[in-house]
């Protein structure tokens, strides 16, 4: 449905394209809502990053994360879904239908669903920001290949940081570990595997304080957390894997929002204003997997099914 070329009025329109919106616009356009996906910067979302995912549930031998995101695309466009590339920038949530502003154009929409994700969080050390791009990255699938045989440094000690490390063996010679603790929060698989891996090295109870190079990282300046000892070590490549920031500030002020800024849901993935559902990471800091997003995803689409049959009947 279209109002006039700039404007176009839809019944469900989803924010993000990630696992979570690409599952949302399956069961939509399954209902016959024929939703709009508006992307945002990244089809597939973070899991597009991913180089294998093995956790996904139909993939034995495990799955890229860009074929996944394809997959998903594919699904929900056989069903009738439309996805739009753009940026959103504004969203009115006063009244109804609610307005969203992006790059591609001004949309009304009956139902929003939005799930926009994640971005890393930044350790916000000297010469990180300069050096991104020069040896600094956030995005291990991105980025690895660049450090074929050379030194790389991971920071963090979740599963990310294990994950996306083993990731880089394949090209680095070789990947130390800096955790500003002596127990990682990693699942024990990972652990194992990190710890046995013949190119993977640790340094604990540690944390980088800065970042040094002059046109690409060289060394970072580090300190023990216990003896407060500082230290210098040489690497080629520093990737931050230390968490994610959700993606939630255009909405502050409309969405009722926790103190980390995740979109605040109940049971339903309704939030605080009728017809308007989160799902994803935008709304999730727990579980964060590929497989809890595309659940949201569904039930947030179901969700919006069951308001706008209501709203006709
Ligand atoms: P996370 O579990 O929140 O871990 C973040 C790590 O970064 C922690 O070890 C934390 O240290 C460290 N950290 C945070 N801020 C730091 C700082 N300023 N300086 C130094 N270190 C800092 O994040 P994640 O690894 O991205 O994982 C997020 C979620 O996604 C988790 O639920 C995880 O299970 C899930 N995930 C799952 C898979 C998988 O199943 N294959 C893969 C990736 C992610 P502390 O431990 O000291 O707090």
């Amino acid at each position: 449905m279209s109002t006039n070329n700039n404007e176009k009025h839809v019944k469900v329109l989803v924010l993000g394209a990630g696992p979570a919106g690409l599952s949302a616009a399956l069961y939509a356009a399954r209902a016959e809502l024929e939703p709009v996906v508006l992307t945002g910067m990244q089809l597939g979302g973070q899991a597009a990053l991913t180089h294998t995912i093995e956790n996904y549930p139909g993939f034995p031998t495990g799955v890229g994360g860009p074929e996944l995101g394809e997959l998903f695309q594919k699904q929900a466009e056989n069903f009738g879904a439309k996805v739009e590339f753009g940026m959103a920038y504004e969203v009115d949530l006063s009244k109804r239908p609610y307005k969203v502003t992006s790059d591609n154009g001004e949309y009304l929409a009956d139902t929003l669903i939005l799930t926009t994700g994640a971005n890393p969080t930044h350790l916000n050390i000297p010469g990180e920001v300069e050096l991104t791009g020069r040896g600094v990255s956030y995005c291990a699938t991105c980025d690895g290949w660049f450090f074929k045989d050379k030194k790389v440094v991971i920071v963090g000690g979740g599963d990310s940081a294990l994950e996306e490390g083993l990731f880089i063996t394949r090209y680095a010679s070789s990947v130390t570990v800096i955790h500003r603790r002596d127990e990682f929060r990693a699942s024990s698989v990972l652990q194992k595997r990190a710890k046995e891996h013949p190119k993977m090295n640790f340094i604990l109870d540690t944390v980088v304080t800065e970042v040094i190079g002059s046109d690409k990282v060289t060394t970072l300046k580090l300190r023990n957390v216990k003896t407060a000892v500082e230290s210098t070590f040489d690497t080629d490549g520093f990737f931050v894997f230390i968490g994610h920031v959700p993606n939630t500030q255009m909405f502050k002020g409309q969405l009722e929002m926790s103190d980390l800024g995740y979109v605040i849901i109940n049971d339903k993935m309704e939030t605080n204003i009728p017809g308007v559902y989160a799902a994803g990471e935008i709304a999730d800091p727990h579980f964060r997997q590929v497989i809890t997003s595309a659940g949201m995803g569904a039930a947030a689409a179901i969700q919006a099914t069951r308001f706008l049959e209501a709203e006709s009947a």
